[in-house]
């Protein structure tokens, strides 16, 4: 008997599992892997096994939000960042780690824990009671995604990302671009606009054709593209007017300079309520990360653009998580389910371990009865589960990693020292909340 099913031992759920034992709540941690079954991506049947790189990225706790991330994950314990301080090998500034050493003493770890169990088992269909916590990754197996699929409404799961490029705000010059939604009369301007000359538009179409790209894995080939998210590049190719037809479409929107359409447009639309990202729409392309950062600084007012997310298109199966989930993770339609890791729609091994870490504090106190009060908003934790939960605007929501376009804004603070200052914010208002937080049995 268990208090807790997780459902996928990655990294997730393995550290959901680590702080709810740690706390002796009784979990059963059910994962496929062991039982003959893999998802495409990994290649053992370790527990957190890291699917690609070796690396946690930053460990700069004082000027990189994913190194925040770091910091504040070690403050409570988690067993991702310990298993990773074992398994360092040296990598400069990043956290990178012997992946097998680091499987290995996450397992042990685990195995320590005598109130956690271990499955090796693939679970089909949510659990229709219990306390549940769903961490089945971006491959979250058929089956299982079927019947989630069924509970929220199959427009809710996604199974491809379809990631069109996000830019800080303050980097975009509005000098050149101006807000205007199409054919508005002056009472909407939801839209920032970057106007692009006949010279401009062409050479760009010539760049994107141009353009190294990044290839589907053998295992996402063959996969049709759908309706509204066809990478750029792809459009390009079909004509020279394509774009200007599509994403690129200058109709109904004077530029006030000229008080004419001009000839092509790039369209951003505002991606979280806190207005400091702003995503570029219909952008959603395969080229490598370094060309669209040089192509998309060609854009009239994107010269200076600084990136919060580059474009993707992946196999990536996510959740519409600011529609379906409350602030604590669970299914509004069925609070019993939780969901963590990359399923809700955040990226990365850390980004998912610290979704998994609050899944089970939220956890553990829904157990015991106990309020829980999520972390502020100012630290990393806080803002990313503010951006998963509610913060993001749900029609265009895609996965993302944690960086600092997702806390509230520091404008008062000179550019050069708003990292720190973000950094420094944080981990003030973490210590105040950790200590406000029951302790660890000992
Ligand atoms: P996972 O770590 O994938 O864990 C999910 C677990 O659930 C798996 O062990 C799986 O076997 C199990 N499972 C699935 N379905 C079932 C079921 N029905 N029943 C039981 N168990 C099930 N992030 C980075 O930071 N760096 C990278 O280099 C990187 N590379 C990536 C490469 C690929 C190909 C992919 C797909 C993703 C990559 N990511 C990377 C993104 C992401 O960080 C990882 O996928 C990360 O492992 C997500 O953690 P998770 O716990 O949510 O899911």
């Amino acid at each position: 008997t268990h208090d807790v099913h997780i459902i996928g031992g990655g990294l997730a759920g393995s550290e959901a599992a680590w702080q709810l034992a740690r706390r002796g709540v009784r979990v059963r941690l059910s994962e496929m892997r062991g039982t003959g079954e893999r998802t495409p991506a990994h290649h053992t049947d370790a527990l957190a096994e890291l699917v690609c790189s070796n690396s946690f990225r930053s460990d700069d706790d004082e000027k990189n939000a994913v190194g925040l991330l770091h910091h504040e994950m070690r403050k409570l314990d988690s067993l991702v960042m310990a298993a990773a301080a074992k398994a360092q090998v040296p990598a400069g500034s990043a956290l990178a780690v012997d992946r097998d050493v680091f499987s290995a003493e996450v397992e042990a770890a685990l195995a320590s824990q005598p109130t956690l169990e271990v499955v090796r088992e693939r679970v089909d269909d949510v659990p229709a009671t219990g306390l549940t916590i769903i961490a089945t990754g971006p491959l979250t197996a058929a089956g299982l995604a079927q019947s989630i699929g069924a509970r929220t409404g199959a427009d809710s799961l996604a199974f491809f990302d379809a990631i069109a490029p996000i830019v800080y705000h303050e980097t975009i010059d509005m000098d050149v671009c101006w807000m205007a939604s199409r054919w508005d009369k002056g009472e909407t301007k939801d839209y920032i606009n970057c106007p692009m000359t006949r010279e401009q538009y062409l050479a760009f179409h010539a760049g994107l054709l141009a353009g190294e790209k990044t290839s589907f894995k053998e295992w996402e080939a063959n996969t049709p593209y759908f309706d509204g998210c066809m990478p750029i590049e792809v459009m390009a190719e079909r004509g020279v007017d394509t774009l200007r037809f599509g994403p690129m479409k200058p109709v109904g929107l004077d530029d006030p300079k000229t008080g004419r359409w001009p000839y092509a447009v790039v369209q951003l639309r505002q991606d979280n309520k806190l207005g400091t990202l702003w995503n570029m729409v219909g952008f959603q392309t395969k080229l490598k990360h370094a060309e669209q950062v040089r192509l998309f600084r060609t854009i009239p007012g994107l010269e200076n653009a600084e990136f919060a997310r580059l474009g993707g298109l992946h196999r990536n199966t996510f959740l519409n998580s600011p529609e379906l989930l409350d602030r604590q993770l669970r299914l509004r339609s069925d609070p019993h389910v939780r969901f963590a890791g990359q399923i809700t729609g955040c990226e990365g091994y850390v980004e998912s371990a610290a979704v998994g870490l609050m899944a089970g504090l939220m956890t553990a106190a829904e157990v015991t009865s106990a309020s829980w009060t999520p972390p502020p908003r100012t630290t990393a934790l806080g803002a990313l589960l503010s951006h998963i939960t509610g913060d993001a605007e749900a029609d265009s929501y895609q996965p993302m990693n944690v960086n600092f376009g997702l806390f509230p804004p520091l404008h008062e603070v000179k550019k050069k020292q708003r990292k720190e200052a973000y950094t420094q914010r944080a981990k003030l208002d973490l210590a105040a909340w950790v200590a406000s937080q029951a302790p660890l049995p000992a």
